[in-house]
């Protein structure tokens, strides 16, 4: 019994193991063919995602794109409007309807040069001619022939001379009347002389509320209405005045940032020897006004009184 079960046993064997692999077999499969389809699956959201991020990233460039375009738009904009600041309030004081419109800008700028003739007079003279400008040139007396030739270029090219005293003494101007009407003809003499002409503009050396005269102001003032001269401060200044080294830029600076401030700006400055950086800063000055629709103009009867002395009577 034994040896024919063992029989029976050892030809089932092969049976058994055959259909216990094939079992294996299958499992094996549909585990496999599970696995296959959750990979498929999470590649596909692996596409979604990828799909997302493009568009999201296309979407953040075409808004970068938007905000550019809107940032040209404003530039526009602000360009456009400070033309119509420039154009349409530069000129005008009232608007016809009897409305007061500020001044925003300056109608006229007007360059005025102290002190001279010196060397940089010439150099300041080219810079005018090549930007097609005129200028007023407040000359002192000089015993130089080359520089009184100035005084008869000054003229010549159109631009205005107008007397600063002859010696820019304080001490001896101020002393008395007399000295100060000495003083007064001698410069316009000398002017006449050279040039022909007769100037009838003058500013007071140190200005008409200079602190220096013991004199009333007034008094000078007085001998200037007998002669018809009229005489003229200054309301903006480039700061060369106490400072023969300071820099370009800082002049540019000065004689632009008070523009605005006045109907007519006339800006102070000095054509001394020395002052080698007004020199250098005149044409950025020029560019900027002329940038801004400004006109630079030669002092003429139309130009309003710019004087700081205030007649107290
Ligand atoms: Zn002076």
């Amino acid at each position: 019994m034994r040896v024919r079960r063992l029989k029976r046993l050892l030809l089932l064997g092969p049976y058994v193991a055959f259909l216990l692999t094939l079992v294996v077999c299958i499992v094996l499969f549909v585990l496999i063919t599970r696995q296959n389809k959750r990979l498929d699956a999470m590649e596909e959201e692996i596409g979604h995602v990828t799909m997302n991020q493009n568009s999201l990233i296309e979407k953040v460039s075409s808004v970068s794109s938007s905000v550019d375009e809107l940032g040209s738009a404003v530039t526009a904009i602000s360009n456009e409007l400070s033309l119509i600041d420039i154009g349409q309030f530069a000129n005008s004081s009232a608007d016809g309807t009897g409305t007061v419109v500020r001044n925003t800008w300056p109608r006229k700028v007007y360059l005025t040069f102290d002190d001279g003739p010196s060397q940089n007079t010439g150099k300041i003279l080219d810079i005018l001619k090549k930007y097609k400008v005129k200028g007023n040139f407040f000359v002192v007396g000089t015993d130089n022939p080359e520089l009184r030739k100035m005084y008869k270029r000054i003229v010549d090219e159109g631009h205005v001379l107008c007397m600063h005293s002859y010696s820019h003494k304080y001490n001896e101007i101020y002393a008395s009347v007399d000295a100060f009407t000495e003083d007064l003809d001698k410069i316009s003499s000398l002017l006449y002389e050279v040039t022909g002409t007769k100037p009838n503009i003058y500013r007071f050396p140190g200005g008409s509320s200079n602190s220096v005269s013991r004199i009333p102001m007034k008094e000078f003032i007085k001998v200037l209405d007998e002669r018809g001269i009229r005489y003229f401060d200054w309301n903006v200044v480039a700061g060369d005045a106490t400072n023969p080294m300071l820099p370009a830029d800082k002049i540019i600076e000065n004689s632009l940032c008070d523009l605005n401030e006045y109907e007519e700006a006339m800006i102070l400055f000095h054509d001394l020897s020395n002052k080698t950086s007004t020199v250098e800063a005149l044409p950025e000055i020029i560019e900027s006004i002329q940038a801004s629709g400004i006109p630079i103009e030669p002092i003429d009867d139309t130009t309003i009184t710019i004087q700081h002395y205030i007649n107290a009577n």
